[in-house]
């Protein structure tokens, strides 16, 4: 993280946003803030959202089927999808949304208190708001977790530094990152960076403990053309042919509140074309 002596504007590296924030002020996550002349985690262990969630939910497809996790997400998100099926959470900040503070400590007791009580509890699973843009906290816990014997599992838009994902890919025992489009300018209209995240892909997708799978959700007119999708299988196979993506309907959700839902001839249509390049391709939401 950047820091200074002097009472200007920090500069955070945790996304591309490289935002400049103020003393107090947050960055345009909505979750990192600028204290006593450093970048921190402002959302650090206040969790908006709390449940046991089957790992399929998640989703995970082909890890651990059938077992369940203790899922938990703050408030913030560095992007901006008009379709975000989380707004109320991933767009609030700390006044606009309830959290309460649960350190690393209390959520790994917890996460051990639910295995005992049910053994298809197997871990933590860090979601719901975007995950990265309080990394500490994914980090912190996992940690612990691992030497609890939990598994530690990120759902995330993918969309960080190299360094940040680089400190928490040998934690991590499976993700479910999101690939929204494979077009820079789609990305770019999405408040995300596509580079950022073909690179956290390819981090996870040969980090030797991870397992990965990617969800792409069809949104009409941003990404339900054949070429593209078969460029992203294409690119993702080129990592590693078992990568598992998901290829999921979209439902009208904020800013996209009157849009049409996708057809689902339509996303059975790109999963087939992903299928001539990737043997593990599923369908969500149909
Ligand atoms: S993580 Fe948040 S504060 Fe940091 S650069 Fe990204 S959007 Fe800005």
């Amino acid at each position: 993280m950047s820091s200074s002596s002097t009472s200007g504007p920090i500069i955070c590296d945790v996304c591309w946003h490289h935002c400049a924030i103020p003393e107090g002020g947050v960055g345009f996550c909505r979750a990192r803030t600028c204290r006593d002349g450093r970048v921190a985690a402002g959302n650090y262990g206040r969790l908006t959202s709390i449940a046991v969630d089957p790992v399929e939910k998640k989703p995970l497809a082909e890890w651990h089927p059938g077992c369940r996790v203790l899922s938990v997400g703050s408030y913030g998100c560095n992007m901006r999808c008009p379709f975000c099926q989380n707004f109320e959470i991933s767009q609030g900040g700390a006044g606009g949304v309830p959290w309460r503070e649960v350190s690393p400590h209390e959520l790994v007791d917890l996460a051990q208190d639910c295995a005992r009580r049910d053994p298809t509890v197997i871990g933590i699973a860090h979601t719901y708001n975007e995950p990265l843009v309080g990394w500490e906290y994914v980090r912190d816990c996992s940690e612990l977790a691992h030497e609890k014997g939990l598994t530690n599992v990120l759902v995330s838009n993918g969309c960080a530094s190299t360094h940040v994902v680089g400190a928490l890919a040998p934690l991590l025992d499976a993700a479910n990152i999101d690939l929204k489009c494979f077009s820079a300018e789609g990305y770019q209209g999405l408040g995300g960076c596509l580079d950022d995240v073909r690179a956290t892909i390819e981090t996870l997708g040969t980090s030797p403990s991870c397992h990965l799978e990617v969800t792409t959700l069809i949104v009409p007119g941003l990404n339900d053309s054949e070429a593209a999708m078969r460029q992203e299988a294409a690119w993702l196979a080129e990592i590693d042919r078992s990568i598992v993506l998901h290829v999921t309907r979209f439902f009208p959700r904020w800013h996209m509140a009157d849009a049409r839902p996708t057809p689902i001839s339509c996303v059975m249509r790109l999963a087939d074309v992903a299928r001539e390049c990737l043997p593990h391709v599923h369908v969500g939401n149909c």
